[in-house]
C-alpha cells in the first residue's frame, strides 16, 4: 500500500492541474479535487472572473456539482461530505472553510497558506478552534506541493489581472523565485 504522504501528493497533483487550468483561463490559479472512496468525485478551479461572481471559488464550484448530482448525493442529509476529503492548492478562505464545515467535510489538505483570507488557520480557524454549537470541526493540513502552489500564484500576479475590481499597475513587478518568505496573501 502506498505511503499516505504519496497518496496526498497524488491527489494534490490533480488539484494543481486544475490550478493550471485556472491560470490558462486568466483566473486566480486555485484548483481542487474532492475525493471519496479513493476516487475523485469532483474537480474544479476558480471561476470568479469568468462568472463575475466572487463566490465562485474552486471549492464551491465542486460542492454545487456534488450536491446537485443524485449519484453523489442521493438524498438530502445534514453532512453530505462526511466521507469526502478535499485537496486544494491554497488554504480555503473563510467563506469556503465555513461552507465545508456546514457540510461536514471529512478532512482538508492544502498547498500553501492564505494569510489574508484563510479560514483554516491563516486568519481564522473556522475549521476547528472557532467554536460552533453544532457543526463538527475538521482537520486541515497544509504544505502539500506548497512551492508549486505559490509559484503559480506568483506567475499569475506578475501579470495584470484585468478583472480585478481595483486595477493596479504591476508593470514593474519581477518574478521572485525564492519561496520561504512568501505566502499566499494575494491568492484571492
Ligand atoms: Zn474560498
Amino acid at each position: 500500500m502506498a505511503d499516505a504522504n504519496d497518496v496526498h501528493i497524488h491527489w494534490m497533483k490533480e488539484a494543481m492541474n486544475m490550478a493550471q487550468e485556472a491560470f490558462d483561463a486568466g483566473e486566480v490559479p486555485v484548483g481542487c479535487v474532492f475525493v471519496r472512496d479513493s476516487k475523485i468525485i469532483a474537480r474544479s478551479r476558480n471561476r470568479t472572473n469568468e462568472l463575475k461572481n466572487g463566490t465562485r471559488h474552486a471549492e464551491l464550484v465542486s460542492i454545487d456539482r456534488i450536491l446537485a448530482d443524485p449519484n453523489l448525493t442521493p438524498q438530502p442529509c445534514q453532512y453530505p461530505l462526511s466521507e469526502t476529503t478535499l485537496y486544494v492548492t491554497v488554504e480555503p478562505c473563510i467563506m469556503c472553510a465555513s461552507a465545508l464545515r456546514q457540510l461536514g467535510i471529512k478532512e482538508v489538505f492544502y498547498g500553501c497558506s492564505n494569510d489574508r483570507f484563510g479560514g483554516c488557520g491563516g486568519v481564522l480557524s473556522v475549521n476547528s478552534s472557532l467554536g460552533h454549537p453544532r457543526h463538527p470541526a475538521y482537520q486541515a493540513t497544509g504544505g502539500y506541493l506548497r512551492d508549486e502552489a505559490i509559484m503559480i500564484l506568483r506567475r499569475f500576479y506578475i501579470t495584470e489581472n484585468s478583472n480585478a475590481p481595483i486595477p493596479k499597475s504591476k508593470a514593474n513587478r519581477v518574478l521572485k523565485t525564492e519561496i520561504s518568505a512568501w505566502n499566499a496573501s494575494q491568492s484571492t
